[in-house]
């Protein structure tokens, strides 16, 4: 495990090429793990970070609860092999005197961004600082984070990183929910009450015509009537620019869902595409 810059570009330099890096903020569970897998497999070294980036957490969220377990993690990410951790120091690494944000305009104010200002700004910054840190080939993302997905393929397109963007499909447990940390934070009856995410996703998925206005009105009345259930936002959306889709769509499209459960914000996603289901990106 490395914890400063400069330890991490000295390990760097002697791993062999191609260099996967996975961005994490720990407390890592079997969706983390499939993109360690994913890099395993398309990598000749993987690079996996584990930082609780403070810059991407608004006032009043959760970023003191967040969970933390770096010993557990070590532990995982030892039995995958992955060739080096980078752990750094929350003050050192995003030091409270730092002028410089990477901000991704237009694509990153909508939905997430809407509701959490700032907050891929948080994103982006360090994101960005992993990648000159790291100087990875490829990286891998989620698409549980569908839009911090296509948030980050926009920053490496537009400032040529030329690294490889590699978006990873959702991992669910078995009734459907999207495995995420946060998920530590529900009671078994929230945990219950949480499937209505996936319940009004699948839904949608399923029922697909092309029609975005009635795909919308499925999504929001399924997910509103839900119980222990408040929607932030259900939406339908272009996959790349993440505006908002009406009337008749030919091409793909992105249902994406926030709503909290108690206290507890969860987000889910699926593609809706013209030839029906297609969990990838
Ligand atoms: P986080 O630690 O929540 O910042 O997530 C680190 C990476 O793991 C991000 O690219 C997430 O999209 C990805 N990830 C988190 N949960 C899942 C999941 N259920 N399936 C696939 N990828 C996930």
């Amino acid at each position: 495990m490395v914890g400063t810059v400069g330890d991490l570009r000295a390990v760097v330099r002697a791993l062999p090429r191609p260099l996967g890096l996975v961005p994490t903020m720990g407390a890592l569970h079997d969706g983390h793990l499939s993109l360690v897998r994913a890099a395993k497999k398309e990598c000749a070294a993987v690079v996996v970070s584990v930082f609780v980036n403070p810059l991407q957490f608004g006032p009043g969220e959760d970023l003191d609860a967040y969970p933390r377990d770096l010993d557990a993690d070590m532990e995982v990410l030892a039995a995958h092999n992955v060739d080096c951790v980078f752990a750094p120091d929350a003050a050192e690494f995003t030091p409270p005197h730092r002028l410089t944000t990477v901000k991704v305009a237009e694509i990153s104010e909508l939905l997430e961004g809407a509701s959490r200002p700032g907050h891929f700004d948080g994103v982006t910054t360090v994101v960005a600082k992993l990648f000159s840190a790291a100087g990875p080939d490829r990286a891998y993302f989620g698409t549980k984070d569908y839009q911090q997905f296509a948030v980050i393929r926009r920053m490496v397109g537009d400032l040529d990183f030329g690294i490889d963007i590699v978006g990873c499909p959702i991992v669910r447990a078995g009734d459907g929910l999207a495995l995420s940390s946060r998920n530590a934070y529900l009671s078994p009856r929230q945990r219950q009450d949480a499937l209505a995410l996936w319940r009004s996703l699948s839904t949608v998925q399923r029922q697909w015509s092309g029609d975005a206005d009635a795909a919308r009105v499925t999504l929001r009345t399924t997910l509103e009537r839900a119980p222990g259930v408040r929607t932030d936002y259900a939406e339908i959306a272009d996959p790349d620019t993440l505006q908002p889709l009406a009337g008749r769509v030919t091409g793909p499209a992105q249902a994406l869902v926030a709503a909290y459960v108690g206290t507890t914000r969860l987000i889910d996603n699926v593609r809706l595409d013209p030839w029906g289901r297609s969990p990838d990106p």
